[in-house]
């Protein structure tokens, strides 16, 4: 719980969204216990170490143009699920705090992350996203929308598995959905979006999917929502694409890998306990050390790369 001078604010509330202009901005940012937090552990226990026990958790996300872009389109998005998520409830709530139109919520981000500095990244990308928000909410806007239940919703479960055999500290997984919708059939789906620079195509999503977020959506989803779930859905946006119009991409699920999530994460769960009843020294955990990887992903090179080779001090 957070405390101003007069009340206390559940931190997963609309009120504790921050404001820019006297007008909210959605709050899209991680979940805390995520497939990102538990994926890291997997590639690079000592990044991890880097990320969540130096002090650093939490810390602003990478500044690699392709994650400042992908999280302003993400807040455009969300602000306009968010008003037809109003406009469907119909009600006046009185928990709902005013927020910013879509297009407007791309540069009130950009200003909660780099101030008035226009120099900055954040601002540099802003007027890409906000047209790619423009187009979207242009093509999407006028359809027949389907029944929102939420805007980026965060979830968060035990894996019992995990709780058995390592204890409760290590079985959270956690998820924030980007967009939460019941079909006509009455199914609840998980949608992600995604933004591609190229060419919306539905081929690039379409393989078994191994992806930690996927599998970890999936199992959120049973978890909570049994055979009312339906699945996870891609919505993909083009950034720079005008003729590109979005599409949702239905991910193939990896049978297989489906059933072994929870003893991936037990296998993980294992290795940290273990680390962390050593007492292992912050520069000591285990290194990934590889040329591609997590050492130098699509991102750019991991931001500890100096200290892998030349020591802690760097
Ligand atoms: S440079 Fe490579 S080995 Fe070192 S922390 Fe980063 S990912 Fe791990």
């Amino acid at each position: 719980m957070m405390t101003t001078m007069n009340k206390t604010v559940d931190p997963e509330s609309q009120e504790a969204w921050p404001k820019v202009d006297g007008l909210h901005v959605i709050d899209t940012g991680p979940s805390g216990r995520g497939a990102s937090w538990w994926e890291n552990l997997g590639r690079c226990p000592q990044r991890w170490a880097y990320d969540y026990l130096n002090g650093t958790e939490g810390r602003k996300p990478s500044s690699a143009p392709a994650l400042i872009k992908g999280t302003l389109v993400h807040i455009g998005l969300a602000h306009f699920y968010e008003s037809v998520r109003r406009e469907q409830e119909g009600s006046l709530n009185p928990s709902l705090v005013p927020i910013h139109g879509p297009v407007a919520a791309v540069h009130a981000k950009a200003r909660l992350e780099a101030g008035e500095d226009h120099t900055n990244p954040w601002h540099k990308y802003a007027d890409t996203a906000a047209k790619a928000v423009e187009r979207y909410v242009q093509w999407v806007g006028p359809s027949r929308q389907p029944e929102i239940i939420a805007v980026e919703k965060r979830y968060e479960i035990n894996i019992p598995l995990v709780e058995e055999h390592v204890g409760a500290e290590y079985a959270r997984y956690s998820c924030r959905v980007d967009l939460v919708a019941k079909d006509s059939n009455g199914k609840v789906w998980f949608t992600d979006h995604k933004t591609t620079s190229g060419q919306v195509n539905a081929t690039k999503k379409q393989g078994f999917t191994l992806s930690l977020q996927f599998l970890g959506l999936m199992r959120i989803g049973r978890m909570i929502y049994g055979d009312d779930f339906g699945g996870t859905m891609i919505n993909l946006v083009a950034l720079t694409d005008k003729s590109g119009e979005p599409i949702r991409v239905k991910p193939q699920m990896a049978p297989w890998a489906v059933g072994c999530f929870d003893q991936v994460l037990l296998d993980r769960a294992f290795l940290l306990k273990g680390l962390i009843d050593q007492e292992r020294p912050l520069h000591s955990w285990p290194k990934a050390l590889t040329e591609q990887g997590p050492c130098l992903d699509r991102y750019g090179p991991c931001p500890y790369t100096m200290r892998c080779r030349f020591g802690p001090g760097e």
